[in-house]
């Protein structure tokens, strides 16, 4: 076989659904933020970085930065180690008892990232609960759905964000045999919301076990950044929160929240915890730091609430259309592929702002995107320059507007 002409081949049919994957290679200096340089061939280009997951800027900020840079040069680069083989750090332990006091659960557990928390929590609890059927949103993150799939568990799909059809799934089941509902809060492409409280009511009816991940909502939502589980007061019926430390904490990790038992349960059993080598202890206290500060503060998220509604009253002004949700985050549809790629060259090429597109299989054929996450550090100036750019791209490429 000749291997090299299979990989190329494969790459070529992607060129030609328009769904090959260039990344922009940025520069971040702290202070420039949310400015950026974007490398390119023998060019250095400054850009406004309108697609960032760090929502609230926390990577940037001087307490968590000092607190990673101390900890490195105090505990060094890295943790060692497995957590079962020498990789334990004390400051591992206190993220995580931070963790559990932020969702208002016994424990928390800490993995590599939100990926690997995912994939290794639904993948040993499937795996290992008796009879066990997992009842997956339609619209779960990809490393949910990796998880559900490794766990070999049966899965039913319910309809996205409708606890009616999850009703019905639950009851065609028989009654033994455990039961996990899997889902998200704020779904990441749509920046939808789900109804929280009756599928947790649809749950508890049927004996089911919840799994949910707060992924784009922990740090956002909640008087104390507990996601929107704390917003609505269901934290402590929601039998597993899960979250990242890479979005609004700003630094990197994962976690589950939940009882005493479910974590060791998890800790002993997971090959996603206990085969892989524990984040950095450097990482942990920044995380940590990131958390309290947030746990504490209202600032942030306030200002990335105001500044979330300024673009979407800008996109208004402009009449470009822009979907609605209740989230921080706006997702402005192109619905093809190509169409979305050439917005996004030309709002880097000509205007400096790096939105990168999101097409398949991201979102659905047909829905490709541009996907804007207003920050905290946005100005007026940035939210005016964007919204102007999009408006002369809409004028050139003869898009249609939204209905005044
Ligand atoms: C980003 C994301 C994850 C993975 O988190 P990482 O910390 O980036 O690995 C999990 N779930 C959802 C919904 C996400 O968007």
């Amino acid at each position: 076989m000749n291997y090299e002409a299979y990989f190329e081949t494969a790459l070529d049919a992607l060129r030609d659904e328009g769904n090959y994957r260039v990344f922009a290679e940025l520069e971040r200096p702290v202070e420039q933020a949310p400015q950026a340089v974007q490398l390119t061939e023998g060019a250095r280009r400054p850009v406004t970085v309108w697609c960032s997951n760090d929502y609230l800027g926390m990577g940037k900020s001087a307490r968590v930065r000092e607190a990673v840079a101390r900890t490195a040069l105090a505990d060094g680069a890295g943790a060692g180690g497995t957590r079962n083989i020498s990789g334990t750090a004390h400051l591992h332990v206190e993220l995580e008892r931070t963790l559990a006091r932020l969702h208002g659960k016994e424990a928390g557990l800490l993995f590599t990232s939100g990926y690997v928390s995912n994939w290794a929590s639904l993948s040993t609890l499937g795996a290992k609960l008796p009879d066990c059927t997992i009842l997956s949103d339609a619209k779960n993150h990809a490393s949910m759905i990796e998880g559900i799939r490794h766990s070999k568990a049966n899965k039913v799909i319910w309809k996205h964000n409708d606890p009616e059809d999850l009703d019905r799934k639950l009851a065609a089941l028989p009654a033994h045999g455990a039961k996990i509902v899997a889902f998200e809060s704020v779904y990441s492409m749509d920046g939808d919301i789900s109804p929280m409280a009756e599928i947790v009511e649809v749950a508890e009816k049927h004996g089911a076990m919840t799994y949910l991940d707060e992924v784009h909502a922990v740090g956002l939502y909640g008087e104390r950044g507990g996601g929107i589980s704390q917003r609505e007061g269901l934290a402590d019926r929601i039998t597993v929160i899960e979250g990242t430390l890479a979005k609004a904490f700003g630094v990197m990790g994962g976690y589950i929240a939940a009882s005493a038992a479910l974590c060791d349960f998890v800790r002993s059993f997971a090959s996603g915890f206990i085969f892989t080598t524990a984040l950095p202890p450097a990482l942990a206290e920044g995380a940590r730091v990131s958390v309290e500060h947030l746990m504490a503060s209202n600032a942030e998220r306030e200002a990335q609430q105001r500044n979330v509604a300024r673009l979407r009253a800008q996109l208004d002004h402009f009449r470009i259309p822009h979907m609605e949700n209740p989230s921080h985050i706006v997702p402005v549809v192109v619905g093809d592929p190509f169409k979305a790629k050439f917005l996004s060259d030309t709002l880097l090429e000509h205007y400096g702002i790096y939105v990168q597109p999101i097409n398949y299989p991201t979102v659905a054929k047909g829905t490709e995107r541009l996907r804007i996450t207003p920050s905290p550090l946005h100005t007026e100036a940035d939210i005016m320059h964007l919204s102007r750019a999009l408006s002369d791209l809409w004028s050139q490429c003869a898009l249609s507007r939204a209905v005044a």
